[in-house]
């Protein structure tokens, strides 16, 4: 063979190559599947974020194959790294696959926390001391210690980095002032008898200048041996012109003191009595307490209140079998004869005490444990209640004279303690005997004084 021919059909093999080649690269750009992403073949998440497929598409000529698809990849978002995912389509043998790379890296910034404020004020003159700052990382925890603290003059800053570079800067402005006002501190509101001890005492300090007793101005006075109430004010600046104040109240009280005799009259108010009793202590400038029920007349009632007497409640039925039957029974008659003596005196009273007293048995036929409940109510509810340590005698029954009444009183009086007397006035006897004890006491250099919220409760001991 020549060597023009070997060269020819060379030739021709090259072309018929060229020719199977494009036709092999034609039918595979028509017929082989392509796989589209949808969004970036590249992705970095955040530690922890949860991965999300944004899609992909498949498509063989124009027909759409995306159902042919297979997704193969994990992504562990709560580790660090790179990872792959692949989709891959094989449709009747004909292959194609491709990539999303996808790094997990720690994206957030470190957190740091201020304690005191910011701006914080720094008193002037002195120099800022750390307040403290706490400061943590999503992926490396607790970074406080890895904070690097630059104080300038009116700043300070905070700079910390995590393991992945990330940056978090803080200032803290600080301003040279002093805006907290000192603080005055008194040992409290003081109640002494009069003739007592009285010893205010006070201190000031300020978060500046520090103790500044000595610059406290105070206002006031008070006299230990003359009742009264006295307001004592304490008024202190600071440095910056800061103010602060308190106040403190002195009282000085007559004390009940022993000897002393309260007249207690139960039962009334009655016509014919009450009306007596009043004007013997009127006459002799003697004040008393009416435990009142619902009965006699109102201007009686009204005329004990106005001649400054203590009008308090007793109950409105006296009748034990109404009075004790119920906790509610007993506050129905007690509110009765509040609402009475508000209604005709203009002021409410919490001055009570109990048909029998409070140490009756008598109220066990009608309720067990009554009593105890009814004393605890009263206390809790802000009442007070009296019984009586003298009994005049005057309820026992028979028909005594008022000479026997008279010497039941007397022969019972002590120096030694509150008196505090058991009467009733509605009793005839109770009345006639009236002057002769209170001249008696009297000459024996007694006083008398009238229940007020100040009395100390006199109390016998529960027995229901
Ligand atoms: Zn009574």
């Amino acid at each position: 063979m020549s060597s023009e021919k070997i060269y020819k059909i060379t030739n021709i093999t090259i072309s018929i190559m060229i020719l199977i080649l494009s036709l092999f690269v034609m039918v595979y750009t028509i017929f082989y599947p392509k796989i589209t992403l949808k969004g970036s073949t590249t992705v970095t998440l955040n530690y922890k974020e949860k991965y999300k497929e944004k899609g992909y598409k498949a498509k063989i000529l124009f027909k759409d194959v995306t159902n042919r698809v297979k997704v193969n990849g994990k992504i562990n978002s709560e580790k660090l790294g790179n990872y792959k995912i692949e989709y891959t389509i094989n449709y009747h043998g004909l292959k194609n696959k491709t990539t999303r790379y996808v790094e997990v890296k720690d994206l957030e910034p470190p957190v740091i926390k201020l304690t005191g404020g910011n701006p914080n004020s720094v008193c002037p003159g002195t120099k800022y001391k750390e307040e403290g700052f706490t400061s943590t990382d999503n992926y490396d925890g607790d970074l406080t210690k890895k904070v690097e603290v630059r104080n300038e003059e009116d700043y300070v800053t905070y700079t910390v980095h995590d393991k992945a570079g990330n940056v978090t800067v803080v200032k803290r402005k600080l301003v040279y002032e002093d805006k907290t006002p000192p603080e005055v501190k008194t040992n409290g509101d003081i109640r002494v008898a009069v003739g007592g001890k009285v010893s205010p005492t006070y201190t000031a300090t300020d978060n500046c200048d520090g103790d500044i007793t000595k610059n406290v101005k105070k206002e006031g006075s008070f006299d230990a041996n003359k009742e009264g109430t006295y307001t004592l004010k304490y008024t202190v600046s600071d440095k910056a012109g800061n103010k602060a104040e308190a106040t403190q109240k002195i009282t000085i009280y007559k004390p009940a003191a022993p000897g002393t005799i309260y007249l207690t009259f139960d039962d009334g108010p009655q016509s014919g009595t009450t009306n007596v009793i009043l004007d013997i202590l009127k006459e002799e400038k003697v004040p008393a307490t009416f435990f009142i029920t619902n009965k006699g007349d109102d201007a009686l009632v009204q005329r004990e209140f106005n001649e400054g007497h203590t009008v308090a409640i007793h109950t409105a039925s006296h009748d034990y079998a109404i009075v004790y039957r119920s906790v509610d029974s007993y506050w129905n008659d007690l509110n009765i004869v509040q609402n009475r003596i508000k209604r005709i005196t203009g002021s409410e009273t919490r001055l009570v005490r109990f048909p029998g007293g409070s140490s009756n048995t008598v109220s066990r036929r009608y309720s067990t444990g009554i009593m105890t409940t009814l004393t605890n109510d009263l206390i809790n509810k802000g009442y007070k209640y009296y019984d009586w340590n003298i009994s005049s005698g005057d309820a026992a029954g028979g028909r005594p004279t008022p000479n026997q009444i008279y010497n039941n009183v007397v022969s019972q009086l002590s120096h030694d303690r509150v008196n505090m007397v058991l009467m009733h006035d509605i009793k005839t006897y109770t009345r006639d005997a009236l002057r002769d004890i209170i001249r008696y006491a009297k000459n024996n250099g007694y006083t008398f004084e009238r229940i007020t919220y100040d009395t100390p409760m006199i109390r016998q001991r529960v027995n229901n």
